[in-house]
């Protein structure tokens, strides 16, 4: 049987070696040169061997599923051989684990944490904000300079690019340097412009207050540009918060209406005369960890409250305070954006808005686009290679 490791698109570097294994009724206990032991039972030794009968080697997807092999299955016989941990099985199947693929996947505790520690996590940011700004002639040639940018985005959520051209159209340039452009029912790129039939605020001359975009769907875009091509108006100037800082704070503050936030759904919608989408989901998302992972935030689009009778004026306080900090200087980062620069920035984490301005004294356009969360998060890992 050939028992050649299929090896994975990832490297996992050898962090230390196997220096002996023990073979236990229900599992095998391996000891690592570092002193860490970390025990891996039969059945998920099994699950996971990579051999070319269990994992399909062009896909590196595994045909294997763990129901045909009995339950019980225990390892004959186990040794490792040229740093590899060798298991042979009841019933005449083979598996040869790499050691650096075993340890980065070792579920012991002290290693679950490690990763855990290890995971990248927000950098939250208030208005002494030092914006990273990144030039686009490096961000196009540069696969590094790319890279840095995409990191800036995942772990503070706001960028800015300088040095773009201002014709219409070349915003699509650089956002498929990440990935493709998310389409929504505005377009493959918008047009932000004062416009007389507006079917948005956002197409109007108004203030716009702290949101993120087409909180009226079941996935919010993840990356939002937004790029100036002209701006000769007064007024206009973007303004950001870090919304999960402002979770954070309230988490902190007021855990109560946190916690009203995280549990009870606000509608959001928006309609024209060809579309009518709805949503129904909580102001602030945590992820499978309990970590804050997204905030749904668009006032003007958003329908009625409907709770019980005794969790309205809950809901009221805690949407208030949470509108209330959006507003606070503490947060609040300002910047006018002159023509030839660009905002990315991740929607569903920073929440943005735009002062009036006064279409009478001068053009004002900018385009944009959305990438999803996903594209940015595979680039980042398919560069880090
Ligand atoms: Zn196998």
């Amino acid at each position: 049987m050939n028992t050649a490791a299929v090896a994975d698109f990832r490297t996992y570097p050898l962090i230390s070696a196997l220096a002996s294994v023990e073979l236990l009724p229900d599992q095998l206990r391996v000891q690592w040169a570092d002193g860490r032991a970390s025990p891996f039972h039969h059945q998920w030794l099994r699950d996971n061997c990579p051999c070319p009968l269990c994992v399909y080697n062009v896909t590196r997807e595994q045909v294997l599923e763990i129901v045909d092999v009995d339950e019980d299955l225990t390892a004959l016989s186990v040794h490792i051989d040229q740093g590899c941990l060798c298991v042979e099985w009841h019933g005449g199947h083979s598996s040869r684990f790499d050691p650096g693929w075993l340890r980065a996947h070792a579920y012991d505790d002290e290693s679950r944490a490690e990763r855990r520690d290890a995971k990248a996590k927000p950098k939250l940011w208030d208005s002494r904000f030092e914006l990273p700004v990144f030039d686009y002639a490096a961000l196009m040639e540069d696969p590094n300079t790319l890279l840095q940018w995409l990191l800036a985005l995942r772990d503070s959520g706001l960028t800015q690019v300088s040095g773009v051209p201002t014709e219409p159209g070349s915003l699509a340039l650089i956002a498929k340097r990440i990935s493709f452009i998310r389409e929504s029912n505005f377009g493959v790129l918008f047009n932000v412009q004062s416009k007389a039939d507006a079917d948005s605020n956002a197409y109007t001359a108004f203030n716009l207050p702290l949101h993120s975009d087409l909180p009226t769907r079941e996935l919010q875009p993840g990356l939002q540009f937004l790029h100036c091509l002209v701006n000769d108006a007064d007024g206009g100037e973007s303004i950001f918060v870090d919304g999960f800082a402002i979770a954070h704070a309230l988490r902190d503050e007021n855990p109560e209406a946190f916690r009203v936030l995280c549990e009870i759904p606000v509608e959001f919608r928006n309609k024209d005369r060809h579309s009518d989408y709805r949503r129904l989901a909580p102001i602030i998302a945590l992820d499978a960890l309990g970590e804050v992972a997204e905030i749904r935030m668009a006032n003007f689009l958003r329908g009625p409250f409907e709770a019980s009778v005794e969790q309205m004026p809950l809901l009221y306080h805690a949407y208030r305070r949470f509108i209330a900090m959006t507003r606070e200087d503490r947060f609040r980062l300002v910047k006018r954006l002159n023509p030839g620069e660009l905002w990315c920035f991740d929607n569903r984490r920073t929440l943005h808005a735009r002062h009036a301005f006064d279409p009478a004294s001068g053009a004002r356009h900018f385009q944009g686009c959305y990438i999803d969360r996903d594209e940015l998060l595979s680039r980042i890992l398919v560069l880090q290679r």
